[in-house]
């Protein structure tokens, strides 16, 4: 075996034995000097398919990443091999910047990695003039397409880039394209006659559950149930608006339930805390917008809830995707309600393209068909039933409620509380209803803060019933109820 064979370097490098389905198609068309676009799903082994083909060209490949806490991962692995690599960020101080240049200028680096805003920098650009580069590879290339939701103005710079090193293959990945995104990348990137891979979209291991929630107090219900079922797994909830991850943080704190928020709006610092908490695993469970997840390389996250839906199916089948990378059983849930619908109505405005991608999304949501089918069929792929959404396994959500609390023990709980009513003398009918019911149970609220957070519960309600609520609470025989419903789950 040689140094310029494939297998060779992945064996000696990354201590595999063989590749991963389509790598070698894609390291072999690199190899061949051919422009290329791959569609990989995230976690699919894409820094392998660019960095062995590096590793083999006698010059220098440069990675053009806007994933900054990636780019210093990866940078941060080669050097562990002993592959020179370096990065040129805004997190470098400026000696640091320098040291970096003049180490380039003396050709020290295997690999220089990138955020597109570079490319601006005349400096920079005089620099790899005078340097042999024989890859340039574009991470996270659907960024150039103005058809996504992720389009970066920044990325039309790359552009100029191809122009000035045009004898140089150049590979994108992307784990996110549809046939109109992919057209628009290659033409945006000049790519000559490109090979294009793409890998199948299919997850085995998610299991897909979209949860109609009729109203709030059901959504919440259903939400603190999967954290519950959860418990101490990892685990992330998306949001679409910025306000509502914090409402929900707090709504969470006041369960005992801990989290973190995150979203664009917070400060650098904080977001950095929060992204490296989460990646070592300190923080098992993080309510984030849609900022949240591009460059999280944890394997292990086991469930992903979308609290309100997302704007569209890529957005959608992004997210999910960063639950079981490690290929262990996952779940996705979406908690879909009517209001949700609005809200994202009044994000997308009357954008009529993003209103269009909104509907397919809604469409696989309501519809009566295998969700992953759905989805496959959006990405242009034709697949048989899933077997494990919850149309494949026929079930609904608020039946799986009903398991575990079950009527009988909802008329046990009733009936308790009838009994203590009338020792209580009250005169007033118990205004208590049976998804209430479910509620107290399930949060087991003890004071009056927590009660009033339930929703359907307001001041009203608190004045006049509180005190023998707080009498039924600290009766023995509720706290055994509450003891058998702990014990069920
Ligand atoms: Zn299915």
């Amino acid at each position: 075996m040689k140094k310029t064979n494939p297998h060779f370097i992945l064996n000696k490098y990354f201590g595999y034995k063989s590749f991963r389905p389509g790598q070698l198609k894609i390291i072999n068309n690199i190899l061949d000097k051919k422009d290329s676009l791959s569609i990989l799903p995230t976690g699919g082994g894409k820094s392998i398919c660019f960095q062995i083909p590096g590793l083999i060209f006698s010059g220098i490949t440069l990675v053009i990443s806007p994933l900054v806490s990636l780019m210093k991962d990866q940078v941060d692995n080669l050097n562990s091999k002993d592959i020179r690599s370096c990065y040129l960020s805004g997190l470098l101080s400026k000696s640091q910047t320098n040291t970096t240049y003049d180490l380039i200028k003396l050709n020290k680096f295997k690999f220089i990695y990138i955020a597109p805003e570079r490319l601006k920098s005349k400096r920079f650009i005089k620099v790899i003039s005078k340097i042999y580069i024989s890859l340039i590879v574009i991470d996270e290339a659907h960024c150039i397409s103005q058809w996504g939701d992720s389009f970066r103005p920044i990325y039309k710079q790359i552009t100029n880039l191809t122009k000035q090193f045009i004898n140089c293959p150049i590979a994108a990945f992307t784990a996110t394209a549809n046939k109109k995104v992919q057209t628009d990348i290659c033409n945006s990137l000049n790519l000559i006659n490109p090979y294009i891979y793409y890998q199948s979209f299919k997850r085995t291991n998610l299991d897909i559950e979209i949860i109609n929630c009729h109203n709030q107090t059901i959504k919440n219900i259903s939400l603190i149930r999967i954290i519950k079922e959860h418990q101490n797994e990892i685990g992330i909830i998306y949001c679409s608006t910025r306000k509502t991850t914090k409402k929900l943080h707090d709504f969470l704190n006041l369960f005992n339930i801990d989290s973190s928020f995150y979203h664009a709006g917070l400060d650098k610092e904080k977001k950095q805390n929060i992204q490296v908490s989460f990646s070592t695993g300190h923080k098992k469970l993080i309510i984030a917008t849609n900022a949240f997840g591009m460059g999280i390389d944890v394997s292990n996250i086991r469930y992903v809830i979308h609290y309100q839906i997302p704007s569209n199916i890529e957005n959608y089948y992004q997210e999910i995707g960063r639950a079981g990378r490690d290929n262990q059983p996952s779940y996705c849930y979406a908690l879909y309600s009517k209001n949700d619908e609005k809200i994202q109505y009044q994000l997308l405005k009357t954008n009529k393209e993003k209103i269009e991608d909104f509907e397919s999304l809604k469409l696989i949501f309501k519809s009566n068909q295998c969700r992953t089918k759905g989805i496959l069929k959006y990405f242009g792929e034709k697949s048989i039933d899933c077997k494990n959404c919850d149309y494949c396994k026929k079930i609904r959500y608020k039946s799986q409620l009903m398991i575990h609390i079950s009527n009988h023990e909802i008329e046990f709980l009733r009936k308790l509380l009838v009994i203590k009513k009338n020792n209580l003398n009250l005169s007033r009918k118990f205004p208590i209803t049976d998804t209430l019911l479910i509620y107290i149970a399930l949060i087991n609220p003890r004071d009056i803060k927590q009660f009033i957070s339930i929703p359907g519960i307001g001041l009203g309600f608190i004045n006049v019933w509180y005190t023998p609520i707080q009498q039924i609470l600290a009766w023995k025989w509720y706290n055994t109820f509450l003891v058998l419903i702990h014990v069920r789950e």
